[in-house]
């Protein structure tokens, strides 16, 4: 990477390094403007984004139309708290569950709007265990919910509680019980550790964090039916795969399930402010009544008006139709690089998790040489790297963005990753 130390990037870095915590450890890229699919850094050098905000930019940056949506609001009416109605309110629940319509959702849904991802899952999970206590009658203070390894469902200490990541979960004890974890994938194991206290199951249809794990085929239709069969409440949380990423509209749709509870967020906010919400039906959800949980901030106006502009884009199918044909390509294109510097490419739509050849180097090092040619991604784990770019990428782009992942992984066989990242200057 450039380390000119009198460079306008170097001056942002070590500004953000000494006045901010560092609880990320972000490559030395200093983003200034987007657009769509690219982003300018303050130099003027444009990257093709293809981590887009761990998919809390589906629609890109600076969408016209959720841009246009915010700036009208902002003319209007920004935050009134949930004490009062307000006229963007209903419309987004009611729009919202007819999205959901879509995914097999009947009967009376509801929505209960939040802010950030980790608020959702909270929410979620304080509305299974009510349910649990006052309508499946687990003793009180004993339900519990079953979670799964490699899970990644935010960042409060409830749900760091149960992360099996050491970087997440140690030393922030002690920790909230009543969770029990079982292997990915494993419908057995989930059944199993099922008893007469679970009152839920929280699952990611495909675990994004952990590298774009898809489970096995069927694995989560067998959840549904247990959680059924077994009165259990099946949580979904489609915070990052939901919103048309996997080419549906919900990843849920894929093996035709509905969940109890439908948990969104990332792209519902159309990349502006940060609009979660939690989706079901009233026999759940209304275990909730006035002063049991709220937010000040939650289903505010702006992120009602936000949200609306959202949900409007995924009515047509336009954009998840894109997210399929797009993956179709993007997978094909790397598949054929397995062997080639690739171990192996997971994912289903426009969402990949690849594991890079460990000897050729980390996923970070693959990461800082493809931000040398113009494309942003992330590493998750070890020598794994996610690709989730916006699903508003143009084919070529996006295709130009394999080429240099080729190029990078070519360059390091011959060279090593250092040589790699330093072939561009
Ligand atoms: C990002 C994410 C969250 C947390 O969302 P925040 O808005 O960061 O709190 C929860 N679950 C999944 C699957 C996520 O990808």
């Amino acid at each position: 990477m450039r380390n000119d130390t009198t460079s306008p990037i170097s001056a942002h870095v070590e500004m953000a390094e000494r006045f901010a915590a560092h609880n990320y450890a972000p490559l030395p890229v200093v983003i200034a403007e987007g657009d769509g699919a690219w982003v300018t850094d303050v130099t003027g050098r444009r990257y093709l984004d293809c981590l887009a905000g761990y998919s809390a930019m589906n629609f890109g940056h600076r969408h016209p139309r959720i841009v246009a949506a915010a700036r009208e609001q902002l003319e209007r009416l920004t935050l009134i708290s949930r004490a009062f109605h307000h006229d963007q309110f209903g419309p987004f629940c009611a729009e919202l569950v007819d999205l959901t319509r879509t995914a097999g959702f009947a009967g009376d849904t509801m929505v209960l709007p939040m802010n950030t991802g980790a608020e959702a899952v909270e929410t979620a999970l304080k509305v299974a265990r009510k349910w649990g206590y006052e309508r499946k009658g687990v003793p009180d203070g004993r339900a519990s919910v079953i979670v799964a390894s490699g899970n990644f469902h935010g960042r409060t200490l409830t749900i760091v509680s149960f992360s099996d990541d050491p970087d997440a979960h140690d030393h922030f004890g002690p920790y909230t019980p009543g969770f029990r974890r079982v292997p990915y994938g494993d419908a057995a194991a989930i059944e199993a550790a099922i008893d007469e206290t679970t009152v839920a199951v929280l699952l990611e249809p495909i675990q994004g964090e952990a590298g774009v794990i898809v489970p096995p085929r069927g694995y989560l239709a067998e959840v549904r039916r247990l959680c059924t069969e077994r009165g259990v409440l099946l949580l979904a949380d489609e915070i990052q795969s939901g919103l048309g990423r996997t080419g549906t509209t919900f990843a849920c749709e894929l093996e035709g399930v509905v969940p109890d509870l439908l948990i969104l967020g990332k792209a519902l906010g159309g990349g502006i402010l940060p609009v979660s919400a939690v989706v079901g039906d009233a026999s759940v959800l209304g275990v909730l009544r006035p002063g049991q949980h709220g937010s000040t901030f939650g289903g505010n106006p702006l992120a009602c008006a936000v949200g609306r502009a959202v949900v409007d884009l995924l009515r047509d199918g336009t954009y998840q139709a894109r997210a399929r044909e797009l993956g179709v390509i993007l997978h094909a294109r790397l598949r054929e690089l397995v062997g080639r510097g690739l171990r192996e490419v997971r994912g289903v739509g426009l969402w990949a998790g690849i594991d890079v050849d460990p000897t050729l180097g980390s996923g970070r090092d693959v990461c800082a040489a493809l931000a040398d040619r113009g494309v942003l991604a992330k590493d998750t784990h070890g020598s794994t790297i996610r690709l989730s770019p916006p699903l508003v990428v143009e084919r070529a782009d996006l295709e130009w963005a394999v080429d240099q992942l080729a190029d990078v992984l070519a360059t390091a066989r011959r060279r090593g990753l250092s040589a790699a990242s330093l072939s561009n200057h």
